[in-house]
C-alpha cells in the first residue's frame, strides 16, 4: 500500500460520497452508544485503563481513508509530531498516536471500534450463537452488576462491511485491511 504523503487530495475527494454514508453509520452508532451508556449512567471520562491505549486493529479501506482525509487537516507541525509518535507506536505498542494530552486529536474522524468500546455488547452472526462482550474495565467496575442494556453491533458491521465491499469494488482493492491507527499513518 501505498504511505500517506502519496495519497492525493483528489483522490481523498472522490471518496466524499462514500465518506458522507460512514459519517452516517457513525452517527447511527453514536446515537445509539449515547442511549445505552445513559441507561446505565455510564460516562467516559478518562482511566487508567484508557481504550486508546488498547492495541486496536481496524480493518475498513473507508476508515483508513477517512483518517488520512481528518489527518490531512490538520498543521503540518500537529502531522509531524503525531507522525513521529506513530513511528514510536508502531515500534512499542503504546498509547494511540492520535491521543494527544487525552484527546482524539481526530475526534471526528475516529474509527467505529473506538466509537463502540466501554458498554457491554452483543453480535448476532447468522448460523452461529450471540456473541456477548464485556464492557471496559471502567465500566465493569461501576455497572458490572446490572442488568444488561443490549447494544448490538450487527447492523452497524453489516453496513459497514456493505459500505466497505462497494468502495473496494470502486477503487478495485482486493486485499483484506487490518492495520493500527500507528500502522496507518507509517506504513
Ligand atoms: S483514534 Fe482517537 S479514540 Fe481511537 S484510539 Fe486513537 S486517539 Fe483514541
Amino acid at each position: 500500500m501505498v504511505s500517506i504523503n502519496e495519497i492525493p487530495e483528489s483522490f481523498l475527494h472522490e471518496l466524499m460520497p462514500f465518506f458522507e454514508r460512514l459519517e452516517s453509520i457513525y452517527f447511527s452508532i453514536d446515537k445509539k452508544y449515547t442511549k445505552v451508556a445513559d441507561q446505565y449512567g455510564f460516562k467516559c471520562s478518562g482511566c487508567d485503563d484508557n481504550c486508546c491505549m488498547t492495541h486496536f486493529y481496524h480493518h475498513t479501506y473507508i476508515e483508513y481513508f477517512y483518517i488520512i482525509m481528518g489527518f490531512k487537516l490538520l498543521s503540518r507541525d500537529l502531522r509531524k509530531d503525531i507522525l513521529i509518535q506513530a513511528e514510536v507506536v508502531r515500534k512499542k505498542s503504546d498509547m494511540c498516536p492520535l491521543n494527544i494530552k487525552d484527546k482524539c486529536i481526530l475526534y471526528k474522524q475516529r474509527p467505529m471500534i473506538c466509537r463502540m468500546h466501554g458498554v457491554p455488547h452483543e453480535l448476532n452472526k447468522p448460523g452461529i450463537p450471540t456473541h456477548y462482550g464485556e464492557g471496559c474495565k471502567l465500566f465493569m467496575e461501576q455497572h458490572g452488576n446490572k442488568d444488561c442494556f443490549s447494544f448490538d453491533r450487527t447492523p452497524f458491521y453489516f453496513e459497514m462491511a456493505r459500505l466497505e465491499n462497494e468502495l473496494k469494488d470502486k477503487i478495485d482493492l482486493k486485499d483484506k485491511f487490518k492495520k493500527t491507527v500507528a500502522q496507518m499513518l507509517t506504513r
